[in-house]
């Protein structure tokens, strides 16, 4: 059965004039056609994710293809069963993605050759030739492309101080960048060139999305899963040899299902199964589990007694002293 939703990713570097109008014209507009998902609008372009039926998502791409400079755009498009946002947002932002530079980089002007899926696949069984993720931690951890380096980082703002501080696994060699949908390595890869860090330096063209979808590859050499940033947020890529990377947090048992830390005040993302989810009563730590806002034991109105009968049977307890 064909489905009935999609889900498009997509962005354009392109000078828009003002923002502010631009934003507030286009949320009317998919307000009216009852599309759902994030877009954000900067002067310098617009990044976005959204869901629809396929009649709604036909008119949006229309919509954005009539307006001016972004008659070119390139929607990548995902089947889906249902929406994969809950609301709409429009928003206008200083960058399309914050990567915070204090230079800012032109990513018309100065970017990373451009390697299409073949060309990024013969650059990974390249011997010679560095790959580096530049995601971050929680979505390298579900997903990756075999061998790729993983920059300790948990947001893309602090990529750029990573790689000087591991500046001489790049220096005087040929580097490859990829991300999701293409954007972040726009930036990033011109950022590189700029600062001389790497022989070369090529990015993914549209991402590890469209490696997945491109027929030659079909997602060859991925592993495991590739993270979103909407409900769905496990998809597969490797059509050819798929596997599982991900790891329970707890038991480091296969797992590819994510989970926000019961405290809210922490929220970290960890991969667990439903069991351990009850287990450990959704928190990362002894301290996040036995927080007095902990979402899990409030969703599961957990009594005082249950709560502390549920941390006795892992050794721990609501009477534990701070330790940390
Ligand atoms: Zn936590």
């Amino acid at each position: 059965m064909p489905k009935k939703y999609r889900v498009l990713l997509y962005y354009k570097y392109q000078a828009i004039e003002d923002p502010e109008q631009f934003t507030k014209e286009h949320l009317a507009f998919c307000k009216s056609i009852g599309l759902k998902g994030r877009v954000l609008v900067g002067s310098e372009g617009i990044n976005g994710t959204v869901s629809g039926t396929i009649e709604q998502t036909d008119q949006y791409m229309a919509y954005v293809h009539q307006l001016e400079g972004f008659e070119d755009v390139w929607f990548k498009m995902d089947e889906a069963d249902d929406y994969a946002h809950k609301k709409m947002y429009v928003r206008p932002r200083e960058e399309i993605v914050a990567l915070n530079l204090s230079d800012d980089i032109d990513p018309l002007e100065t970017t990373g050759e451009y390697l299409e899926p073949t060309q990024f696949r013969d650059a990974l069984l390249d011997e010679d030739t560095i790959v580096l993720d530049t995601r971050n931690d929680y979505e390298y951890d579900l997903g990756h492309f075999k061998g790729a380096i993983r920059p300790d980082i948990r947001n893309f703002r602090e990529l750029p101080q990573w790689v000087i501080d591991n500046k001489e696994q790049f220096m005087d060699k040929k580097v490859v960048v990829y991300c999701t949908g293409g954007i972040r390595c726009e930036k990033f890869s011109g950022w590189m060139v700029r600062e001389g860090i790497g022989e070369s330096v090529g990015q993914l063209h549209g991402g590890i999305d469209t490696y997945g979808k491109d027929p030659e590859v079909q997602g060859d050499l991925w592993e495991g899963k590739m993270y979103v940033f909407d409900e769905r947020i496990a998809v597969p890529i490797n059509h050819v040899d798929p596997s599982i990377v991900g790891k329970d947090y707890f038991d480091g048992t296969p797992c590819e299902r994510y989970v926000n830390c019961g405290n809210p005040f922490c929220n970290q993302q960890i991969l667990c199964s439903e069991e351990n989810e009850h287990k450990y009563l959704r928190g990362c730590s002894a301290e996040c589990r036995k927080h007095p806002r902990n979402r899990y034991v409030e969703e599961h109105q957990l009594s005082t007694e249950e709560w502390e009968a549920r941390l006795n049977a892992i050794g721990e307890s609501l009477k534990d002293t701070e330790t940390a």
